[in-house]
């Protein structure tokens, strides 16, 4: 049986069933069988109807005696049907599903799976699953461990899995040589299938999808590491070589010593742009540990060898931050930096040699001459199209750029570099010297006047500055007006507390102008708070402000809250985060709680990853990040072992051969 082909192959599967499968991710006969349960219900209690006991699990094999539509006393339309065994009689209920009259006739045998509880004072099943009684047929939905499946609107659990226990009348092809599947005790994928949506016991379950998700991630680790040979193979870049005397220069020139983990990694960077194959490196570093440097460094290496960068940024605020940055860092060696976002575009003295912007490189047409460079900042932010977007559009002659790509997600390592699997990988995993650590406070609402009056005193005092951020209202990522309406209502209330500061307002629908100029005012000293929405998450340095206070703090992740945390803590001076709240919930409690335990973000990603259900981890649900099915990403043994066996089957493709095969079907087949 060929798993690779098209689920409408499959009986009772037509195109109508195979594009409502494909909104569960369900294209091939394989992804069926790996949308595996959610849940199961245990029915194997079969029973006879005198001996069922209140909110017991039962299956009972019964005659139909009626069925009839009936209206409840509150109101509700239901179907009642009294059926009967050897031993007694018991009624059905279902809410609302007129269709069963004509699937179950009076006089027929069914078998009924369901809950028994009391309604109108008589043992009573609701709603329960039922199948025809048979002697020919194995059941399926009753009298057994019965899996439950993640379902659509337009797809019933009961379809998924009569389809998919057809399907498993098959035996499937291994694909794993016999003795890895010894060494590493997995079970054969036969029988993990099987298993997985049919279980005997349930203590196989955990057996079963262990080799599912060992599947998952070995078929990803493989992809990447495939990807990366083809990559050596077949794409060309242009070669930099730095002198050092040139680098000394440069890092010499900098207004501060580079961290022991900027060096390595920019050296790990000038390793990669020496070769003739593109660089493809991630540089994760927490927030504030200095990301731009490090590809300042590379994108000096590239002009010193007469090539140009691009620099791309999610933000105009922050492209905008670089661009200031970059002029700076440049102007001792006249290199030209321009700025390119969607509403400016300021191509200075002909020529240029650094190019920083938003998206708007990829549409706005920049003369892009010799680009060997590619920056791209908060990468998690940009979707993979735009990340490859701007690489196609700066290539020249069959050469590709060098590709750097940063982000202040701390995604733990293993995680990384499976899920990123086919970039190198950078980390700063410390922060440069002299920062003294953030103080971080949970402010419940008795305080929170005491806190107004505390920032009021440190401005004057310590001469410094401060963020109020402000929510946005509901979870989603884009401001509307009502959440504009929101920030303004707040920002007059806070004119009224610190009645003799200067505060400035910051938001995303604020024309660029105007964001600009609130920016700089702030960035300049001349003003005191910046209320903000969570526009200023991305990537914001001002090293003067040392408050950052965070309202309604329960609504943020762990992740953003440690964003945002991070734009204060900059400088010399001591920071202090604020985390306003009125929840009084202990779950809310705990996680504000982690904030003040851990300054660090690769901590508090691993507190995150704990504190959540399997399968939602920090900052995952962000483009390109592969979707699980089966796998969790909590499992990071099963990542490793995945990766070295990847490993393994690169070096001997002939032991793996069929794993080969099975990908190239794969793609054949989905293209
Ligand atoms: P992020 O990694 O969050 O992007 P930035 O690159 O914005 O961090 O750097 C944060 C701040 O730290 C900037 O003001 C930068 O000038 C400063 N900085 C970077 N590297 C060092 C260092 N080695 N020593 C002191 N300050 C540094
Ligand atoms: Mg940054």
């Amino acid at each position: 049986m060929d798993l690779t082909t098209s689920v409408s192959e499959l009986a009772n599967v037509g195109e109508i069933y195979a594009k409502r499968l494909s909104k569960l991710g369900i294209l091939t006969l394989e992804d069926l069988l790996m949308h595996v349960p959610f849940r199961y219900e245990d029915f194997t209690n079969i029973k006879k109807i005198s001996t069922i006991k209140a909110k017991e699990n039962v299956t009972i094999h019964a005659k139909i005696e009626s069925i009839t539509n009936i209206t409840t006393k509150r109101g509700r339309k239901a179907q009642l049907a009294i059926v009967f065994d050897e031993t007694g009689k018991m009624q059905i209920l279902w809410f609302n599903q007129p269709y069963i009259l004509y699937a179950l006739k009076t006089g027929s045998d069914f078998a009924f799976s369901g809950n028994a509880q009391w309604f109108n004072k008589k043992l009573t099943l609701f709603a329960p699953v039922y199948e025809p009684l048979s002697s020919k047929s194995e059941s399926i939905h009753t009298g057994r461990i019965v899996p439950i499946y993640h379902t659509t609107n337009k797809i019933n659990s009961k379809w998924i899995r009569t389809r998919i226990f057809h399907l498993l009348k098959n035996d499937f092809e291994e694909f794993l040589p016999e003795d890895i599947l010894k060494k590493h005790n997995l079970m054969d994928f036969t029988n993990a299938v099987k298993t997985v949506h049919f279980p005997e016991k349930s203590d196989n379950i955990e057996n079963a999808r262990k080799r599912l998700a060992f599947n998952e991630f070995f078929m990803q680790q493989i992809k990447w590491l495939m990807r990366a040979e083809d990559r050596k193979k077949f794409t060309i870049s242009h070669k930099i070589n730095i002198p050092k005397s040139l680098y000394l220069n440069f890092v010499n020139s900098l207004p501060f010593k580079l961290t022991q983990s900027q060096e390595r990694s920019i050296k790990e960077i000038f390793e990669d742009l020496k070769k003739k194959t593109p660089m493809n490196r991630l540089v994760e570093g927490d927030v504030g540990s200095g990301k731009t440097v490090v590809a300042g460094a590379a994108a000096f290496a590239a002009f010193t060898n007469g090539f140009q960068s691009v620099f791309m940024a999610p933000t105009q605020i922050l492209a905008e931050q670089h661009y200031n940055t970059l002029s700076k860092l440049f102007a001792p060696y006249k290199g030209r930096v321009s700025l390119i976002t969607s509403t400016k575009k300021s191509i200075e003295m002909g020529r240029s040699d650094i190019f920083v912007g938003t998206h708007a490189l990829i549409y706005k047409k920049v003369d892009f001459d010799k680009v060997a460079l590619v920056v791209i900042d908060e990468s998690h932010r940009f979707g993979v199209n735009e990340r490859a977007k701007i690489a196609k559009i700066v290539s020249k002659n069959k050469k590709s750029p060098h590709i750097l790509t940063m982000t202040a997600t701390p995604i733990p390592r293993t995680i990384a570099l499976t899920a990123y699997g086919d970039l190198d990988l950078s980390t700063l995993d410390e922060l440069p010297k002299g920062r003294k650590p953030i103080t971080t406070w949970i402010v419940p609402p008795e305080k929170r006047n005491g806190a107004y009056e505390w920032i009021s005193k440190e401005i004057d005092e310590n001469k410094v500055q401060a963020f109020i951020v402000c929510p946005l209202i509901d979870e989603s990522q884009v401001e509307t007006l009502k959440e504009i309406k929101a920030v303004k209502t707040e920002f007059e209330k806070l004119q009224n507390i610190f009645k003799d500061k200067r505060l400035g307002l910051l938001h995303g629908k604020l024309k660029s102008k105007e964001k600009e100029k609130v920016l700089e005012d702030f960035r300049k000293g001349s003003l005191d708070i910046l209320v903000s929405t969570p526009v200023v998450e991305v990537g914001i340095d001002i090293p003067n402000a040392t408050i950052m206070v965070i309202e309604a703090a329960e609504r943020f992740g762990l992740a953003q809250l440690h964003q945002l945390r991070g734009r204060v803590g900059r400088g010399e001076k001591k920071s202090y985060c604020l985390l306003f709240t009125e929840s009084k919930s202990e779950k809310v409690n705990q996680r504000l709680l982690a904030m003040k335990k851990s300054i660090s973000g690769f901590e508090l990603a691993e507190i995150d990853l704990q504190m959540r259900g399997p399968g939602e981890i920090y900052g995952v649900a962000q483009h390109g990040f592969p979707q699980l099915k089966v796998a969790t990403w909590q499992d990071s043994n099963l990542i490793k072992l995945t990766r070295l066996v990847a490993q393994e089957a690169i070096s001997d493709k002939n032991k793996f051969a069929k794993v080969f095969e099975k990908l190239n079907k794969l793609e054949v087949n989905l293209n």
